[in-house]
């Protein structure tokens, strides 16, 4: 028997069996020429899964949170203004590494939690005075909001604002196409929808990026983060050259091309396809047992991930329970609601029979509590969802 529950978090996801046999494959030396040839190959593919031909690829060793510090250790200087689109914990979180460098942040708040700021408030913002950043959340992994990247960003590069994207929630998950919705730099993280285990920070700058941080009056204040070091270093691994600065994970980056691979072969508009399937049908099967949205409206709610509140007589135990039957889900994250949510994870590689599995075990754990039970509801209405039948 597999000795192993379901993980249906946000991050870390389900892998891939090739992903998770690549990370146990001997570690070359970072310039041995199999290796070489394995990052080269990522890079290039990067710029097919966010869909930027003319990007620079960055991936170091971190999390995503070393991506956000590394876009604005290079894009900004004491005393650039910047504009936060704010939908929750990471994007305050955005706000406090602009600050550290010295940035002076003005956030544009939705007006309640599982809200977004409307376009005409960040327009108007945007009017107010000219801001040199601008960083969107495309979605908010503590509020499963989905921001408009598209419109935001053409809003920010009509005032001539560099637009930054925090995609760690959604790159290879939901609809994005840095290029053509003019997004100056998009980042994410191995352990999301990129489908690699967690530890590799993943940017991709465009060519107005990289011109803005040539022309820095001042040093990078991140000796680490620097591109200074970092451009080389990616350039002669496209090149097929051998290069040093830092030692790369040699492991994982093999992993990231392995299922970078696996992206490009899905192709990205069946993966997001299969993604919003999939979303759809979780969250049909959440409202037929009786659960309400953290989103305050379906067109922002996420596809990678479900936040959902706890219906009435229902609190966080219930979390160890669906984990009694088989599936880890996780709990709340913003600090405002914490306790009166929980969410579920459905990115990556994720199958109808994962989302069946954990609408199942929900089921199974609410018919525990002294909630209204569903008695199989919830798993009808997921089934009709995936494969149609009488509504
Ligand atoms: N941004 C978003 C939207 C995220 O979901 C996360 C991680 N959950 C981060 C940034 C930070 O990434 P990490 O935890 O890998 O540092």
């Amino acid at each position: 028997m597999k000795q192993r529950k379901l993980l249906m978090i946000p991050g870390p996801i389900e892998f891939t069996p090739e992903v998770m046999a690549s990370m146990s494959l001997p570690t070359t030396s970072h310039v041995a020429p199999n290796f070489i040839e394995v990052f080269g190959q990522a890079i290039e593919r990067l710029r097919t899964v966010f869909r930027s031909p003319s990007g620079q690829p960055f991936v170091v060793a971190g999390s995503g949170t070393l991506a956000m510090d590394m876009a604005a250790a290079n894009l900004v200087e004491p005393g650039d203004s910047a504009l936060v689109v704010n939908t929750g914990y990471f994007s305050d979180r955005f706000g406090a590494i602009l600050a550290r460098y010295g940035s002076e942040v003005t956030h544009v708040r939705a007006p309640s939690i599982g809200a977004v700021p409307s376009l005409e408030d960040v327009e108007k913002a945007l009017k107010s005075r000219s801001f040199k950043i601008m960083t969107i959340t495309h979605v908010d992994t503590s509020t499963a909001v989905r921001t408009d990247v598209k419109s935001l960003a053409a809003l920010g590069r009509a005032h001539g604002t560099l637009v930054i994207v925090d995609g760690v929630c959604s790159v290879a998950g939901e609809e994005l196409a840095q290029d053509d919705w003019s997004i100056d730099l998009a980042l994410t993280a191995s352990q999301k929808a990129l489908g690699v285990p967690p530890g590799l920070a993943v940017l991709v700058a465009g060519l107005r990026a990289i011109e803005r941080f040539k022309a820095r009056r001042s040093p990078v204040q991140n000796y680490y983060a620097d591109w200074t070091e970092w451009l080389p270093i990616m350039r002669a691994y496209e090149e097929r050259k051998p290069s040093y600065f830092g030692t790369p994970p040699v492991n994982l980056i093999w992993s990231l091309n392995v299922s970078l691979g696996q992206i490009v072969e899905e192709g990205m508009a069946a993966r997001v396809t299969r993604h919003r399937r999939l979303s759809k049908a979780f969250k049909e099967a959440a409202a037929a047992m009786g659960f309400r949205q953290v989103p305050t409206g379906q067109e922002h709610a996420a596809d990678t991930l479900t936040a959902l509140y706890y219906p009435e007589g229902v609190d966080a135990t219930i979390l160890g329970r669906i984990g009694q039957f088989g599936v880890i889900v996780a709990g709340g994250l913003h600090p405002d609601i914490k306790a009166r949510y929980f969410r579920v994870g459905h990115m990556g590689a994720v199958n109808d029979a994962d989302i069946l599995t954990v609408v199942g075990a929900i089921e199974s754990g609410l018919a525990t509590t002294s909630a209204r039970t569903t008695s199989g509801t919830g798993l009808a209405a997921c089934a009709r969802s995936l494969y149609g039948g009488p509504t």
